[in-house]
């Protein structure tokens, strides 16, 4: 057995372990792969939850390199990104090369080649808005694939690979289109209130959005954390009006009509566990739910994946019980 370097530090181990530092490495791996009866591909494992040991092959996504231009057209750029580049470090690239994009996506942990996979976003950008196009080897027929944004199937942290392909595609690089000519997004509130009738640069969003998440959200390396832990719910509206009729309590919390979707509302997970008061709770195995922001579960004592979990089935219980509503995890649970 391997012992895995977990981001929610659960202790956990895995039968086999490889780290691809090239595509090279992965080919040459082949017999290994095809043979493994369970697979799982990994970056810094900032979204898995490993409920326990992992009985099957770990490849580890290592492939570094530097961005590169691929090609140009008017104020656009393309970027190809190897998948083990870290993703903040891509953010502080593309914003000293003047490059707009992907800055209010600041401080995500992780690697670039995880990216895709939930269509990360925050602060009003997804991954998807820069059109990505992902490339990988199909680890079934070891040739190479490459997927449009069309084809990605992007949607609220969603997207193909983390359905039909998952384990199925190893990512090794991602490109992405970036803007040399000025695109701040700032319909974000707090973005908003802060850029009000100015011309920000990418650099003071970028740090804008690092003070907002330092504040918001606690510190991994203290009390190891997997970001949101729940999807915030979406329900159609009729399931939504029909519920919040019957469960008066459904009126505290925060809804929004979906972007390009009117018919779907979207609610603030976050609010449903906090109106549970269980913001700061501390379960009896040790882990919490965090004191600064109700949607992460936190593991400072370094329990095992169970007990998280265990702590994650408390708090859809109580949300459960007082909503009628099911919050879906939107971490991974291997
Ligand atoms: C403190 C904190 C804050 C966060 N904030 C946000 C946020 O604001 N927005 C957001 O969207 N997410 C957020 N996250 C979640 C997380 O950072 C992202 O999901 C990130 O993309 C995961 O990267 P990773 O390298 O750690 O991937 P992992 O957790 O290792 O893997 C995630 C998924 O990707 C798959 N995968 C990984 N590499 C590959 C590859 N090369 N090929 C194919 N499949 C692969 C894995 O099988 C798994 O299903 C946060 C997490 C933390 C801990």
């Amino acid at each position: 057995m391997v012992s895995i370097e977990t981001y929610l530090k659960t202790n956990t181990q895995s039968n086999d372990l490889i780290h691809i530092k090239t595509i090279g490495q992965l080919l040459e791996n082949r017999d290994n792969i095809l043979e493994a009866p369970q697979k799982l591909i990994i970056g810094d494992t900032s979204n898995i939850l490993f409920k326990k040991d992992f009985a099957g092959l770990i490849l580890k996504n290592s492939i570094l390199g530097k961005p590169e231009v691929e090609r140009t057209q008017g104020d656009k750029v393309y970027l190809r990104v190897p998948a083990g580049m870290n993703w903040h470090k891509l953010v502080e690239y593309t914003v000293k090369h003047n490059l707009w994009g992907i800055e209010n996506l600041a401080l995500i942990p992780g690697l670039v080649g995880s990216a895709p996979i939930q269509n990360i976003g925050a602060y009003g950008t997804e991954l998807s808005d820069c059109a990505p196009v992902v490339c990988g080897i199909n680890l079934a027929t070891m040739k190479n694939q490459i997927f449009t944004p069309e084809e990605c199937q992007f949607r609220y942290r969603e997207s193909i690979f983390k359905q039909q392909l998952q384990d199925k595609l190893f990512i090794h690089s991602v490109i992405i289109r970036l803007h040399t000519t000025y695109q701040a997004k700032l319909e974000y509130k707090e973005l908003n209130n802060t850029f009000k009738n100015s011309k920000p640069t990418q650099q003071e969003i970028m740090q804008t959005v690092c003070r907002i998440r330092q504040d918001r959200l606690p510190n991994p390396q203290e009390e190891p954390n997997l970001g949101s832990f729940f999807k915030n719910p979406i329900l159609d509206k009729k399931t939504y009006l029909t519920l919040q009729k019957n469960n008066p309590p459904l009126n505290e919390i925060p809804s929004y009509e979906v972007t390009n979707n009117p018919q779907k509302i979207k609610l603030s997970a976050a609010a449903l566990i906090d109106n549970c008061g269980l913001k700061g709770y501390q379960h009896p195995n040790k882990t919490a739910v965090s004191k600064k922001h109700a949607l992460v579960l936190t593991n400072p004592q370094h329990k095992s994946g169970k007990d998280v979990l265990e702590l994650a089935q408390y708090v859809q219980t109580k949300v459960q019980q007082k909503y009628s509503i099911n919050l879906e995890p939107e971490v991974r649970i291997v």
